[in-house]
């Protein structure tokens, strides 16, 4: 007998004798039954175990992640963990001793679903679907081989089924956090809305808010939220266990730390003094000063005709870059300041996001080290994984990553990843050549 067929069998012998409207609602309601049965007999393939190990892992020369040097760590893996730091070597050995070893850096603040369609411009709503599922995945992958072994994605619908492509079913990528598309900025949009939306997203699957506080930098940096609707989204996203990010210049900056939302991007135009409130609210504070609008600049006629993406806009960036290395200056200056690391990495910046520690050292007065702890301890606290990743130490998940030179005497090592591991599986290898 085949299933649902049993139910039916026992239906018909009720329906017998029993009046014509009560027949079909009950017709009605066993469809529904059928129906969900048929649904629930179907569970979703479980995820992939991590490789079981042991795999042990020899370094010389090791940065724990929270300012920390270590000397010849023997790190243990087993189930995707760091099992021991002082593991006695096993079957399986991986060398890298050549190298420096660090935990896989984290960018709270990356447009994956951002790419060049395939005539070399900036993709629109108009690429077809499945050529913009490959732009976002190809940007997944270019982050993972640069060293991010995490991105919290910050934009847009498409992040959500990637998230759960390398989450559940292993697919290659970093893992990715997602705020959905983000909220934008509207002063007459009433509380009750402001509310829906938060939930909205967090019903789909979002593990972040993130608030258009300010319209864009090429149009003016003008202020779209009031501080009092700045409250009423951060506090629905708190309420629901999710964090907020806010998207602010000039004033904004102040306004959305006084309203309690977590994550304060870019902040442009900001004085000092309204930095130094953003900071003493405990709020992250995100400049960027490294890769974005560079990189902007370096592909402009790539992105120029697009949206906001005009000469005047460009022009403006470039301008102002000296703006936003004053207002990082002022961030880092500032005693116990969360200064996170974030790239805002768009179109033609995936895989390249190292280069903000380049820049926060050269235009922010910070150390080597300080850039860098921003990537890891720093960043893991911001997206609420700080016990999770971020660091190298028994127990932590085994994100792993390998530069070929020393980022404490000479940075531009950053931009010679040849090791990632995510979770114990190793997706690049000095000994496997060059992807
Ligand atoms: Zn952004």
């Amino acid at each position: 007998m085949r299933p649902g067929e049993c139910a039916a069998r026992s239906a018909r012998l009720i329906l017998d004798g029993m009046p014509r409207s009560s027949v079909l609602v009950l017709v009605l309601v066993l469809a529904v039954l059928l129906g969900a049965r048929a649904l629930a007999a179907v569970e979703p393939f479980p995820p992939p175990p991590p490789p079981r190990g042991p795999v042990v892992i020899l370094t010389r020369h090791a940065l724990d992640g929270r300012g920390g040097e270590l000397n010849d760590a023997r790190i243990g893996v087993a189930d995707g963990r760091i099992a021991s730091m002082n593991a006695s070597p096993g079957a399986d050995v991986i060398d890298l001793r050549r190298y420096t070893v660090l935990p896989g850096w984290i960018d709270v603040h990356v447009h994956l679903a951002s790419h060049f369609d395939k005539n070399g411009r900036i993709a629109t709503e108009s690429e077809p679907a499945p050529e913009a599922a490959m732009g976002i995945a190809q940007a997944a992958w270019d982050s993972l081989m640069g060293g991010f072994t995490t991105v919290q994605s910050v934009g847009d619908d498409s992040e959500r089924p990637l998230r759960d492509a390398i989450r559940d079913h292993g697919f290659p990528g970093p893992r990715v956090l997602t705020s959905l598309s983000w909220i934008q900025g509207d002063a007459s949009i009433p509380d009750d809305k402001l509310r829906e939306m938060v939930r909205e997203r967090k019903a789909n699957g979002a593990d972040l808010i993130k608030i258009f506080a300010s319209t864009s930098q090429r149009v003016g940096a003008k202020p779209t939220f009031t501080e009092a609707q700045l409250q009423v989204l951060c506090d629905e996203a708190r309420a629901l266990g999710l964090r907020s990010m806010v998207h602010a210049y000039r004033s904004q900056v102040a306004a959305a730390a006084r309203a309690g939302c977590n994550e304060i991007e870019h902040m442009t135009y900001a004085t000092a003094e309204e930095i130094g409130v953003a900071a003493k609210a405990g709020a992250y504070l995100s400049p960027q000063v490294g890769l974005v609008v560079q990189n902007y600049l370096e592909n402009k006629d790539r992105y120029i005709g697009v949206g906001n993406y005009t000469e005047q806009g460009m022009a403006t960036m470039e301008k102002d870059l000296p703006e936003d290395f004053r207002v990082c200056t002022i961030a880092a200056k500032i005693p116990g300041a969360k200064l996170v690391f974030s790239t805002d990495a768009t179109a033609g910046a995936h895989g390249h996001n190292a280069e903000e520690f380049l820049g926060r050292v050269a235009h922010c007065g910070i150390t080597p080290m300080q850039a860098l702890v921003s990537a890891n301890r720093v960043a893991a606290e911001a997206i609420g994984l700080g016990d999770r990743i971020g660091t190298l130490a028994k127990g932590y998940a085994a994100d792993i990553i390998a530069l070929d030179g020393n980022p404490l005497e000479d940075l531009s090592a950053v931009r010679r990843v040849v090791f990632v591991m995510r979770g114990g599986v190793v997706y690049k290898w000095p000994g496997a050549g060059r992807p």
